[in-house]
């Protein structure tokens, strides 16, 4: 986890056993078993830095978070928070960089290294996003593309999501957080303009369609298409055949996934490649292939132009998905349905 996340070894343990004691009443903060000296800095410190209710798993409500092959343990804060934060995982996801598990966090109930200050994920308002390659305190661990990429998040963000990475300080690259207190009309309207869904937790992972040994059809053609992208040597028919079920056991064994020349969920999220306006090869074959099975009609050259961005921006619109133009996980696996 980020710098945020001390181990609870180095932490005094003043503030987690006084924690401990107070009890939630109905004026407020109520403080049990004989108060302590600690209790009014306690009292302040339930609140995290940026301003929002901190507390336990059992005190801040959360919603969990899956996005792509990663969970964000214990999730985020439910409501305009949540719906904010998983749009960051989602962007981070398909723009940045792959989210992987474990290495992805949200709330947990910790004082920022150092300090005694409540850290922003002691109240559910913070995610940390692929932590071993983004460590505390390092800098430039992202490429120049990158970082366009996350600038474009921010940007889109409107100033209620900051990023780690622009700490003043010692930077925190994987983490980002928001940077508005409760009740503050960006966060609102931000949420809103992002689809809303408050506290609407994800819905169970959707299973993506199976394709085996003697399918055949645009689902085919996509995995086939997608297995060439991935250096599998074989020919895009639309036909499920031996030469298929061979190149997806070798991709499987590349992968160590289960080897059973099978292709659901788990190969589907492994095969599939990020692609948008100019990207070209094979994978965006295989998006075309997807769109014009769906009804947006497109022609399938393996070139990401604006034909194919306008087509794959009105699919997303038709599936209530973000629609910026780029298939990522989410809308993928709404292509390959
Ligand atoms: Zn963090």
């Amino acid at each position: 986890m980020c710098a945020s996340h001390t181990s609870p070894t180095t932490q005094p343990s003043r503030r987690l056993v006084g924690r401990r004691t107070l009890v939630r009443g109905a004026g407020g903060l109520l403080v049990a078993g004989g108060g302590i000296a600690a209790t009014a800095t306690t009292a302040v410190a339930a609140t995290s830095q940026n301003g929002w209710p901190a507390g336990t798993s059992s005190e801040v409500p959360l919603s969990s978070v899956s996005v792509g092959a990663a969970t964000f343990p214990a999730g985020v804060r439910t409501g305009d928070v949540y719906t904010v934060l998983r749009y960051v995982a989602r962007q981070f996801d398909s723009t940045v960089e792959a989210l992987y598990s474990p290495g992805c966090w949200g709330h947990s109930y910790r004082e920022i290294s150092g300090s005694t200050t409540l850290s922003n994920h002691s109240s559910g308002t913070a995610v940390d996003c692929n932590a071993p390659d983004h460590p505390l305190g390092a800098s430039g661990t992202f490429t120049a593309a990158q970082v366009s990429a996350i600038r474009a998040v921010l940007d889109r963000c409107n100033g209620v999501v900051r990023w780690g990475g622009d700490y003043s300080g010692r930077k925190d690259e994987m983490h980002f957080e928001i940077n508005v207190p409760p009740g503050d009309s960006r966060l609102t309207s931000l949420a809103a303009s992002l689809g809303g869904g408050g506290g609407t937790p994800d819905p169970e992972p959707i299973a993506w369609t199976t394709v085996r040994s003697g399918d055949s059809g645009f689902r085919v053609r996509t995995a086939q298409y997608l297995l060439r992208q991935r250096g599998q040597s074989l020919s895009a028919d639309g036909i499920f055949g031996s030469g298929t079920a061979s190149a997806v056991r070798s991709f499987q064994s590349s992968q160590g996934l289960a080897v059973d020349g099978i292709v659901g969920t788990n190969t589907w999220t492994a095969l599939v490649v990020t692609v948008r306006s100019g990207s070209s090869g094979d994978a965006v074959r295989g998006v075309q292939t997807c769109l014009s099975a769906k009804g947006f009609s497109t022609t399938v050259d393996g070139i990401f132009g604006s034909g194919t961005d306008g087509k794959v921006r009105s699919f997303q619109s038709s599936r209530s998905l973000v629609v910026d133009g780029i298939v990522g996980s989410d809308t993928w696996q709404a292509l390959e349905a």
